[in-house]
C-alpha cells in the first residue's frame, strides 16, 4: 500500500538500515545520505521515510511530508556549506527523465558551477 515500506525498494532498505548509507541528516520524517555516484562535490539525496514512488504522489498524499523533504534539502545545503554559493534540487520523475529508484528522492547538488539549462 502507498506509504508503507516496500520489501524490494532500495531506499526503504536504507531507511530501515538493511542497506548501509553515508547519512548526513535525519529528521522524524526524512533521511539524507550521500549519493553513491556523485555528480558534484556535494551530492546528497533527501528522501521521505515513507514510500511513495515520486514527488507528485508524495505531495498529493502527504503534503506536510513533501514540505519536510524540501525543508530538509535547504537544511542539508546549509550544513554542507553550499547555501550561499547556490545549489540545485532535482526531482527526476519517470524513466524518461532518468528516474531509476522509485522511492521519492530529491538530489541536492552544489559545490561547482551548475549550468542552466541542464544537459
Ligand atoms: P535517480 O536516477 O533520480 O532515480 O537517482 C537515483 C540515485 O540513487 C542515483 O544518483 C544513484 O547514484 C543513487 N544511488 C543508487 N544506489 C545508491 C545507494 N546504495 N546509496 C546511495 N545512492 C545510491
Ligand atoms: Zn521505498
Amino acid at each position: 500500500m502507498a506509504g508503507e515500506a516496500q520489501a524490494d525498494c532500495l531506499f526503504c532498505k536504507i531507511v530501515s538500515g538493511e542497506v548501509p548509507a553515508d547519512v548526513v541528516r535525519e529528521t522524524e520524517t526524512t533521511y539524507a545520505f550521500r549519493d553513491i555516484n556523485p555528480q558534484a562535490p556535494v551530492h546528497v539525496l533527501v528522501i521521505p521515510k515513507v514510500h511513495y514512488p515520486d514527488a507528485g504522489t508524495l505531495a498529493a498524499a502527504e503534503p506536510q511530508i513533501a514540505a519536510d523533504v524540501l525543508r530538509a534539502c535547504a537544511e542539508v545545503a546549509a550544513q554542507e556549506k553550499i547555501a550561499d554559493t547556490g545549489f540545485r534540487i532535482v526531482l527526476n520523475t519517470g524513466p524518461g527523465a532518468g528516474q531509476t529508484v522509485f522511492h521519492t528522492h530529491a538530489h541536492v547538488l552544489g559545490g561547482r558551477g551548475l549550468e542552466w539549462p541542464p544537459g
